[in-house]
């Protein structure tokens, strides 16, 4: 069961609550480049994601927010370290929602001040703590349990969470990430126990494309079946649309996205006659376009491809001089292997 938590809201997208658990991503671009910027949300927002952070490193990066702001759809969080002057910029400038360690902020009277200025706008803050800013670790230190870390991240971000309370601030997100997966996932565990914030989830740091979707895909699988996670991040060193990618198929797959196509590809075999992969992918991103979700299914071979994947909605199977295109596990026609592709999107298009 989902947990209980308070809702909070970035822009017009409500975290926790009974809300759908949102994806998440973070431009690399340099956001002093707001037009470079702007391509690169957009090119987000088309692949389905619902909230995008940019990092705000300097003054003209915090006041480049109002222009990006102007050219994008989304909320847009600014993630700010260190200096406090940075996230009363970034919210002047239109922020929907900002990102701190308090812990690198500085003296209380700055946090007090974002608190403020955030209060002020209306707009929310995640906490954000990070395994490695917890303290320096010695290499004795560096072996103890993960268990053990959790417990330190989640003490300190229940004193950031005292604090805010005492001034009088609820809107809070909270995120306990480490590259350590079950650091992680112990902490969000801890942390479910001590508070009702919802919780941004996501494993730091994670990997390239490969490592950090496993990563990724057990630290956050076991969070969300837990019930645990409102927002999420799929951090990767491979374009933010491979991340928003990875999270929606990670929500899929735990049936959290149910109004979502799924796509079938077998992993082709010896009897595999068609270059299928390069035609998966391109099915796949043909499906984008999809206004209904369906199954398909694209398949390596006649003979077994059909009955392999009779429960799709729409399938291909490829063939030597001909393949199948079959449709609710009926053979909907037979083509010539060099207009096989090109029929089948004809067909994936009537889907509507
Ligand atoms: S559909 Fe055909 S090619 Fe693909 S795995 Fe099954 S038998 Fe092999």
């Amino acid at each position: 069961m989902r947990r209980k938590t308070r809702t909070v809201y970035a822009g017009k997208i409500q975290i926790g609550g009974k809300a759908p658990v949102s994806l998440q991503s973070m431009t690399k671009t340099d956001t002093r480049d707001a037009s470079a910027t702007i391509i690169q949300i957009k090119e987000l927002e088309k692949a389905g994601c619902e909230i995008v952070r940019v990092a705000v490193p300097d003054e003209a990066a915090a006041l480049a927010i109002k222009q990006i702001k102007k050219g994008i759809k989304i909320p847009l969080v600014a993630d700010i370290h260190f200096n406090y002057k940075l996230a009363l910029l970034a919210i002047d400038a239109g922020a929907d929602k900002i990102r701190i360690n308090p812990g690198n902020i500085g003296e209380e009277w700055k946090v007090k001040e974002i608190l403020s200025a955030a209060k002020s706008a209306g707009i929310a803050i995640r906490i954000g703590l990070n395994a490695g800013s917890i303290e320096k670790f010695n290499e004795k230190k560096r072996r103890e349990a993960a268990s053990v870390m959790a417990l330190k991240m989640v003490n300190k971000a229940k004193e950031y969470i005292r604090f805010f309370e005492k001034n009088k601030f609820r809107e809070i997100v909270i995120s306990l990430k480490a590259s350590d997966t079950m650091t992680t996932v112990d902490s969000y565990r801890l942390m479910a126990k001590n508070c009702d914030y919802p919780f941004h989830i996501g494993i730091t740091e994670a990997g390239t494309a490969l490592t950090g979707t496993v990563k990724s895909a057990v630290g956050l699988g076991i969070l969300l079946n837990e019930g645990l996670g409102d927002t999420l991040r799929v951090s990767l060193a491979a374009l933010p649309v491979e991340e928003i990618r990875v999270g929606r198929e990670i929500l899929k797959t735990l049936g959290l996205r149910k109004n979502e196509s799924d796509l079938v590809v077998c992993p082709t075999c010896g009897r595999c006659e068609v270059k299928l992969f390069p035609m998966a992918e391109l099915i796949e991103k043909e499906m984008l376009k999809l206004k209904k979700p369906a199954k398909i299914a694209v398949m390596g071979c006649v003979v077994n491809g059909p009955g392999e994947a009779k429960d799709a909605d729409l399938g291909i199977a490829g063939g030597k001089g001909s393949g199948l295109i079959f449709k609710n596990g009926r053979i909907l026609k037979k083509v010539p292997e060099k207009q096989l592709l090109k029929e089948f999107l004809k067909e994936l298009k009537k889907l509507g």
